[in-house]
């Protein structure tokens, strides 16, 4: 275990690389699975495609059984935003299907690790106003990581959530739900909500790893719980579109650990230099 400040796991550099190797698991699930996006196939397809894909990488699908969640993948279609369960329904061109995916790898003295990140993937030709909050809930997310500098705080990041969509038009952003910590749990302190002042919450120090994780709609921010205890739905059936990665602060800059390339790319076009190790 790392060491913690006010419940903060801090992460040396060798239990960021065993993260790395969960967040990979995670970044070529999330591949596999936009691939594999088209209308016809179910979700609960994609959730079988993930589960083999996971357990064959050697990971754990860490969803499976959290709070009794039964399934790999949450697959959460229009107007459904976050916590969706897969299973019957059949995705058709026009639909938005936000996947959301975690695993766990364990390190060489058995403790797992997690990783946890989220794309929304358009099924077919999808709306304009769809594509376009698409990219502004994807791109808030960037925006986010990249205003995580060693120094700064936690709110940092909801501040520039929040700055960038309230930039791109009217969108509602979840309040209910929130980006967090993660290590040798999937959900830790701090959380890290989408909206706010910054400068707060829990200093950002190398080694502290958070999941970043925009919940955006194209109207409200109002949000319920379906009967199934898990699906959570826009009240006013707009559509939402959610992203997420996982990473971290290292003593050279930023690592994007569910992001194939580590975020590098991304980052650099936000000014932030690039903390990672080449895999
Ligand atoms: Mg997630
Ligand atoms: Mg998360």
């Amino acid at each position: 275990m790392g060491l913690f400040d006010r419940g903060v796991e801090i992460k040396t550099p060798q239990q960021v690389v065993a993260m790395r190797r969960a967040g990979l698991v995670v970044g070529r699930t999330l591949e596999l699975l936009r691939a594999s996006v088209r209308a016809g196939i179910s979700t609960g397809e994609l959730d079988a495609i993930a589960e083999d894909h996971i357990r064959s990488s050697g990971a754990t699908p860490s969803f499976q059984g959290y709070h009794g969640f039964p399934a790999s993948i949450c697959a959460s279609v229009n107007d459904e935003v976050v916590h969706g369960i897969p299973g019957d329904r059949v995705l058709a061109d026009g639909d938005v299907v936000s996947i959301d995916c975690g695993a766990i790898v364990p390190d060489d003295s058995g403790q797992g690790w997690h990783g946890d990140a989220a794309i929304t993937v358009a099924v077919g030709a999808v709306a304009d106003d769809v594509t376009e909050l698409m990219r502004v809930t994807e791109e808030a997310m960037w925006r986010g990581i990249a205003a995580a500098r060693p120094g700064g705080r936690v709110t940092d990041i909801s501040h520039a959530v929040e700055h960038f969509v309230r930039s791109q038009g009217r969108y509602g952003i979840l309040e209910d739900y929130t980006g967090h910590g993660i290590g040798t749990a999937m959900h830790q302190p701090p959380n890290v909500p989408n909206y706010g002042r910054p400068g707060k919450g829990p200093r950002l120090v190398a080694g502290l790893a958070l999941a970043v994780e925009p919940m955006v709609t194209l109207g409200t921010k109002e949000v319920s719980v379906l009967e199934d205890d898990w699906t959570v739905v826009t009240d006013d059936g707009s559509c939402a579109a959610h992203f997420e990665h996982t990473f971290t602060l290292t003593p050279t800059g930023t690592w994007v650990l569910t992001a194939l390339d580590g975020g590098e790319a991304r980052l650099a076009a936000l000014g932030v230099p690039f903390g990672g190790v080449t895999d």
